[in-house]
Formats: C-alpha cells, structure tokens, sequence
C-alpha cells in the first residue's frame, strides 16, 4: 500500500491526480459543488433530458410496473418487452434492422469489438478514439493500428498495409469527444467498402444533437426507403449541416444514452446477424445484469422528445455556434471545433488546472482534461455547451474568458 501511496504523490506532483469533486445539488445548468453555484460547462446533458419532467414521469410509471433492477442477465430472465421495445425503437431511429442494449456505451464497445475480432485481425482506429474503444481493441487480441486524426488518406496508408490480416475493422467517433470536431464519415466509410473493412462508428456525442432529427451523423439519409418502418417521419432540418456528406452505409453503429437522452446505457445497432451474434458472443452483454427498467423507460421517453422537438438542438446549436466564434475572437486556440465541444488548448496540466480554478472562482464549472485522456501537452479546458444555458451564460462565460485574470500560455 505504501507504494500507491507513492504513486498517487507523483500524480499529484505531476498535476495530474484526479479527485472526486462532491456536487450537493443539481439543476438546469446549473451544480453547487462546496457550497458554490456554479454554471455547469461539463456535462454531455445536452439537450437537457436528464431531469426533463416528462422523462421523469415515465420512469415513474414504469418503476411501478417493473421496479428498480432487472434483477438477472438479459439471457437468463432479466430481458423484458421494455427493452425489447427500446431496442425497437432505437433501431428505427437509426435505420437499421436491430440493435442490442449494454449497460453502458463503455461495454457496448468492449462487447461488440470483442465478438467481431480476435488473434489474427487487426483494429484501425483514429489516434484521438475514445478510451473505451482502445480497451476494447486491446482485449480483442487484435494487432492495433492509429491513423492521423481525422485523416482518411492516413487510415488508407494504414488499410494497405494491414492487407493480409484476416479481418479489418475500421473505427472512428463521429463527433470526437476532446476536440469537438468530425470525422472525415464519407471518406472513411468508402474506404471501408473498397478495402473490404467492417466500418464501425461512435456515435456517442453526436446522437440526439446532429444529423436530421438528431439521428446521429451516419444514419442513411433520408429515411424513407427500405428498412424504414414508420415511427416520426423526418420533419425538420438539422440546424446547420457538418461538413462531411454521404455518411450513411456504416456497418457498425454504437452510441449511448447517457449522453443527449439523459439516461444511462449503451446500445450497438447494425444488422440482424451482428445483433444475434452479439447476443451469443459479447461477454458484457452475457455475463452481466440487464439495463434497469427506469434507465430503460428514461430512454425511451427521451428519444421520443427529440424525435418532436427540434427546439433544443436549435438553441444549443445556435449558442456554442457563438461561444466559438467568439472565443476564437479572444484569440483562444479551440482547435477545430465545429460543434457544443468546445475545447480551450492550454498546454500543461498546470496550465489547464490554473485555468479551471480561475474559471471556478468566477462561476463556472469546466473541468481541466488531462493524460491519460489527452496526450501531455494537450492539456485543456472543455466546455459543453447544454440547450439548458441562456445566452446570459454564455456572455457571462465570455465576459470571464476575456479578462486578463485568465492567462493565455
Ligand atoms: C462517453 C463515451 C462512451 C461511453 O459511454 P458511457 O455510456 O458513458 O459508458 C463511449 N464512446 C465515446 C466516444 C464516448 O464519448
């Protein structure tokens, strides 16, 4: 123990030991955290619907039906018609034939790269993937390959030279996480098809926020032909279109409700035969307890809310579209942001945490993002932008960002 003891005094020396900070309330936008109001620039609560009164009503309802715990594997007794409808529900607002729940979006990575490749198969992915899919590409025994990020004449370099693996899987976020910014979907989709590679994509941060009726960014697109069994029917533009077309045909599709629909739990949506292969190989879907019926029923009501209304993803487009304009105006580096991920690149640890400390006097919550989840150097603060914030916030924000308080370098 002594020597964890040790490790954690280097971490600390370093600026890089994390800590628990303990929030003792939270509302619209808004956590106290000791004793401190803050306005919350940390959370994947995008469109608000994590505490949102309709979805919390549902849940109420089906807790009194279904109770609290699923209390067993979906395979044993532990799946009911609610996930079943859920899993429905998220496979026609995807486009696909079917889709699989996990208990997070972690495991659904881990589950899902596992049961698609093994010893003798390679995983290509972009050097700025999330951590859950390198662990996942680690535990497959796959040989693991980094393409450029953002790079789909890199990740073509790498697919001629992995030719002789047995299988490819080629694997980008749509909306990556540190940055903010979009894969090159087109680009690396067609190039999944040519080189004979599954495509799989990430669609963590973008699903209930971009694409058209917040479909995500690789949904097929207008769904309206084959494979589209009714639900909503597409009724409003998404707010301003991200930079990359022809983004459907991914084999793969993985995201989480536990961003944009406020809810907790992960999914994978593709095809029948990927999904009962799922069901056959993928250890965190087998070996593990069913997603609660109130994370399940909060799902499903979230997704019908985006699915009405577009006014949210509206607002929250039309507000970090101004924070990066004019952060970018005050000079800061936010990378090449283009979304309600809006990074401030700083350098150092110490430098980002100086930063998020200054922010935190001032009244605002942005976490400091270190290593491992950035590469040393990149060190930075990370605001998300919520339909929950005003446009008070975001000149309050503004108005803190441009004062000399906060040090540039
Ligand atoms: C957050 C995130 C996940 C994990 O989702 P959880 O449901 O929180 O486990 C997976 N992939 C990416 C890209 C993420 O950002």
């Amino acid at each position: 123990m002594t020597n964890l003891q040790a490790e954690l005094n280097q971490l600390e020396q370093k600026c890089l030991k994390r800590s628990l900070r303990v929030v003792t309330e939270a509302s619209s936008a808004r956590l106290t955290i000791d004793g401190k109001p803050l306005v919350n620039f940390s959370s994947n609560n995008y469109l608000g619907l994590a505490r949102d009164p309709r979805v919390i009503e549902a849940v109420r309802q089906v807790l009194d039906h279904w109770g609290v715990g699923a209390t067993s594997s979906r395979l044993i007794s532990g799946s009911s018609i609610i996930h079943q409808d859920l899993e429905d529900a998220l496979a026609a607002f995807l486009g696909r034939k079917a889709a699989l729940l996990f208990p997070t979006g972690y495991m659904a990575n881990l589950g899902l790269v596992t049961s698609l490749v093994g010893q003798g198969d390679a995983v290509i992915l972009d050097r700025l993937c999330h951590a859950s899919l390198i662990d996942a590409a680690r535990l497959s025994g796959a040989r693991l390959f980094v393409y450029r990020h953002g790079d789909a004449e890199d990740a073509e370099k790498v697919l001629k030279r992995t030719a002789d693996y047995r299988r490819r899987l080629l694997i980008t976020e749509s909306l990556f996480s540190m940055n903010g910014d979009f894969a090159p979907l087109g680009a690396l989709v067609d190039l999944a098809r040519r080189y004979e590679a599954i495509s799989m994509v990430d669609e963590a941060h973008a699903m209930g926020v971009w694409g058209e009726a917040g479909r995500g960014l690789s949904a097929p697109s207008p769904l309206m032909g084959e494979g589209w069994d009714g639900g909503v029917r597409p009724s409003t533009p998404h707010p301003s279109p991200p930079p990359q077309g022809g983004r459907g045909d991914w084999d793969v599709v993985v995201g989480t409700l536990s961003k944009a629909l406020g809810s907790q739990g992960g999914f994978v949506a593709g095809s029948r035969e990927l999904i009962d292969t799922l069901v056959n190989r993928a250890r965190s879907f087998i070996y593990t307890t069913g997603l609660s019926p109130a994370c399940v029923a909060a799902a499903q009501a979230a997704l019908s809310i985006v699915q009405e209304d577009a006014a949210p993803r509206r607002h929250l487009q039309k507000l970090s579209d101004r924070l990066r304009e004019e952060l970018c105006m005050q000079g800061w580096d936010i990378l090449h942001s283009e979304s309600q991920i809006i990074p401030i690149l700083l350098g150092d640890a110490k430098a980002a945490l100086a930063c998020a400390e200054r922010l935190q006097q001032a009244g605002f919550f942005a976490p400091a993002i270190r290593p491992p989840t950035v590469h040393a150097g990149e060190c930075r603060i990370r605001f998300s932008v919520t339909a929950e914030h005003t446009e008070k916030d975001i000149d309050d924000l503004l108005r803190v960002m441009s004062s000399r308080v906060l040090s540039k370098s």
